[in-house]
């Protein structure tokens, strides 16, 4: 089942979703959000999904970036990205490091702020720890797009956006970026944005 897509300006994507306890996670509901969360992040499709933009305050994130997602990006832009797939991973309450601040200014989108995309700067590398659908244990080392993605899953989790950490001058619509901005390599966006 595909669920709806909470857009900005909704409620429920301000507020701080809760700790999911091992008890409700193992319930056919909690598991059957995590379901429709795959199939909706695949439908959008999209890298990643928190459970806040599907109505839900709970603090569950997924992610998946899949080769194919990449044929339309130039490879030297992947590079400067650090963009490589990532195979689905689903996160329940994780709590994030960073481990390398560095800070790297790219565009990114939301599916909750359809239709847009801004320069945000993320730290370049962070690592999460939290529980699989079991709750089992796990962690995560992110860098480059991944590190990026899990940044911005996690700010769903505390009721924050992109557009709040966004360069302001930088927020344009998908058809403007699309048109002037998707080849863009790093030194092109520090040089308009100076970020
Ligand atoms: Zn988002």
């Amino acid at each position: 089942m595909l669920l709806k897509l909470y857009q900005t300006g909704q409620p429920i994507l301000r507020k701080p979703a809760k700790l999911v306890s091992s008890a409700a996670l193992k319930t056919p509901r909690v598991q059957e959000v995590i379901d429709y969360m795959i199939a909706t992040l695949r439908d959008a499709p999209g890298v990643g999904l928190a459970a806040p933009q599907v109505g839900e305050a709970l603090q569950i994130i997924i992610i998946e970036d899949k080769a194919g997602y990449h044929e339309q990006i130039p490879a030297a832009v992947l590079k400067a990205q650090g963009r490589k797939s990532v195979a689905l991973r689903i996160i329940v309450n994780p709590v994030m490091e960073i481990l390398d601040t560095e800070l790297l200014c790219f565009f990114e989108g939301c599916l909750s702020v359809e239709g847009y995309v801004a320069v945000v700067p993320r730290a370049q590398s962070v690592r999460v720890r939290g529980w699989d659908r079991h709750g089992r244990a796990v962690t995560f080392t992110a860098s480059g797009w991944a590190a990026r993605i899990i940044q911005h899953e996690v700010d769903h989790l505390r009721g924050k956006l992109y557009i709040d950490s966004m360069v302001p001058a930088s927020f344009m619509t998908l058809k403007n970026f699309n048109a002037g901005w998707r080849k863009a390599l790093p030194e092109r966006i520090k040089k308009a944005f100076n970020p």
